[in-house]
């Protein structure tokens, strides 16, 4: 893993295909996957004159600025309540959760968005779930049933897990909800063993 790097070219000749950092570095590679992030397309609700930062921002009922204006999914910069923070999630769970209710509230309801998102991928035979902040910064435990195959990795901020990835192990979105919402204090010693499937 190369990190603070940038990619500056990926060249291809004779067959051979070489990606050159920006630091002048050049490596040769049998492929490449470009992992490119998102820009949350926002021309739109500025345009209409609504509070943009980071996304869409808004307030607990998925009510813009405006508040005959409402907003949701990858688009929308939220609070979230477990996690006491604003963020933007760009995954499937959020996107039909988030969608579902902002519909519901401008239909009259007054719903207000206390869902923790989880997300998921497959990845061949290795699949994960995962639920809060991943975040390489945060303080990880990991607790392996089978090293890199199976097990259940934890992201702790001062001894309260934010963040739980579930790797091959299934059924225990919940399990994970409800740990980040518990707020408790936690250290390898207590998170050993306490998920798994
Ligand atoms: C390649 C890929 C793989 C993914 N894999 C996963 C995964 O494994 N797990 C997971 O949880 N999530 C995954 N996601 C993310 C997931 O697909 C998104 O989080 C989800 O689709 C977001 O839904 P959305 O409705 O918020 O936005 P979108 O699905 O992007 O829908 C927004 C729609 O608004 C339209 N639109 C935008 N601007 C305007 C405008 N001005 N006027 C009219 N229409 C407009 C767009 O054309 C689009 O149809 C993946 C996404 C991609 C691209």
């Amino acid at each position: 893993m190369l990190v603070s790097e940038s990619v500056k070219s990926v060249r291809t000749a004779d067959g051979k295909t070489t990606v050159v950092t920006g630091s002048g570095t050049e490596i040769p590679v049998d492929g490449v996957v470009a992992g490119l992030g998102i820009l949350p397309n926002t021309e739109l609700a500025v345009q209409a004159g609504l509070t943009v930062d980071n996304g869409i921002v808004v307030d607990e009922m998925l009510r813009t600025s405006n508040p005959d204006i409402y907003a949701a999914g990858d688009v929308a910069n939220f609070y979230s309540a477990v996690l006491s923070k604003r963020m933007r999630v760009e995954h499937e769970d959020n996107a039909n959760i988030m969608g579902e209710m902002a519909g519901r509230n401008m239909a009259g309801e007054a719903d207000r968005y206390q869902h923790q998102p989880y997300f998921y991928s497959d990845l061949f035979d290795l699949g994960y779930e995962a639920v809060g902040e991943l975040d390489a910064s945060l303080d990880i435990v990991e607790d392996w049933k089978e090293p890199f195959r199976k097990g259940v990795i934890y992201y702790l901020r001062d001894g309260q897990v934010r963040g739980v990835l579930l790797w091959n192990t299934w059924g225990q979105v919940d399990a994970a909800t409800r740990l980040i919402a518990e707020k408790s204090s936690n250290s390898r010693a207590t998170l050993s063993g306490r998920i798994s499937d």
